[in-house]
């Protein structure tokens, strides 16, 4: 059971340590516990405008119904009304981002490991969905590796996630505008389905580096998506299995109630197989070329550096 706690400060319980990431809100930095020397995430939200407090308020409600391998884990919430900042006390992922692991060099991408994070992706998403929740934006920057050694993923940041009744009309202005579904470009009623086209975006991005519907500027980007139209012509899919093209071809789909849910992708052939990894590549295994994937990181990397500087603006902070 979390409370929001009031009468005390991260500080006095928690030692804090080195920087770890920059969201919208604030920092994440690493942190010990005083009392058990464990080591966690301290995610520290300002709160500028009252709207804001509520949404961190939504994404605590949230986190706390999600408990799962493949969710990340909020232990404790601070709240400091005077600084007008809340720290929410995660359980701490050491791994970093899943797409800056496997462009490094010395990373064998194949795509039985591609079926293999895809596939923890699904879990994670099939248990949300069986809660009712949407994420509503997931996108490789919110898909962290546990460790710098083993494939276990973890799905970060439920702060666009939403409480779904289906029989209710639920609709959203928001996400990454390369990663979201036509239904949110035309705002239209989103569904689960929306967060499995997203799925679909990621595997392909994954698989080949390529973004299937990335155009010139945001209005190019969303016309592609509204068409749903995307091909697996270029040759970095020349090596790629059928059954990854038809998994893929069942998650783009412009209509979001024809999406495979995330329980079929599951039972889908491509993951279905999933044979556990192991340390280097089988033999006939084809290695998957990483230079596109790599200049999709670098291009998120500019992306999110220019997100960063508005955050600060919004704050307050003019360069
Ligand atoms: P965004 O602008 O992406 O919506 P946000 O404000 O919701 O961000 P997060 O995405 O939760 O913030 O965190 C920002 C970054 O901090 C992440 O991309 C990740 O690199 C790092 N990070 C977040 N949580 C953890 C954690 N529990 N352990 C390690 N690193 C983390």
């Amino acid at each position: 059971q979390i409370t929001i706690r009031k009468e005390k400060w991260v500080t006095d319980e928690f030692e804090l340590l080195e920087f770890l990431g920059r969201g919208k809100f604030g920092e994440v930095k690493r942190c010990k516990e005083k009392s058990s020397g464990r080591f966690l995430a301290a995610k520290f939200v300002s709160i500028v405008k009252e709207q804001e407090k509520k949404d961190v308020y939504n994404e605590i409600e949230i986190m706390k119904s999600l408990q799962h391998p493949r969710l990340i884990q909020l232990y404790d919430v601070y709240e400091n009304p005077s600084k007008k900042q809340i720290c929410l006390i995660l359980e701490l992922i050491n791994g970093g981002e899943l797409f800056e692991r496997v462009i490094d060099e010395n990373f064998i991408l194949t795509e039985r490991l591609c079926e293999l994070y895809t596939s923890q992706i699904c879990e994670g998403l099939n248990f949300m969905h069986k809660m009712n929740i949407l994420h509503l934006d997931l996108k490789p920057e919110n898909i962290l590796c546990l460790s710098k050694d083993g494939h276990r993923i973890k799905i970060i940041d439920f702060g666009l996630a939403r409480r779904f009744n289906p029989t209710q009309t639920l609709k959203v202005l928001f996400g990454t505008p390369e990663f979201v579904a036509p239904e949110v470009v035309s705002y239209d009623k989103v569904g689960y389905g929306t967060d499995l086209w997203s799925v679909g975006v990621i595997c392909y991005v994954l698989l080949s580096g390529l973004s299937p519907f990335m155009g010139d500027n945001d209005g190019e980007t969303y016309n592609n998506i509204t068409k749903a139209e995307f091909d697996f012509d270029d040759e970095s899919f020349d090596d790629i299995s059928d059954e990854a093209k038809d998994f893929i071809n069942k998650l783009l789909v412009k209509d979001l109630s024809k999406r495979m849910t995330a329980s079929q992708c599951l039972d889908h052939p491509w993951l279905k197989k999933s044979i556990a990894p192991t340390p280097e590549p089988l033999a006939k295994e084809k290695i998957i070329n990483t230079k596109n994937l790599r200049r999709f990181v670098i291009r998120r990397r500019w992306q999110k550096a220019v997100n960063a500087l508005l955050a600060l603006k919004r704050l307050g902070l003019n360069f």
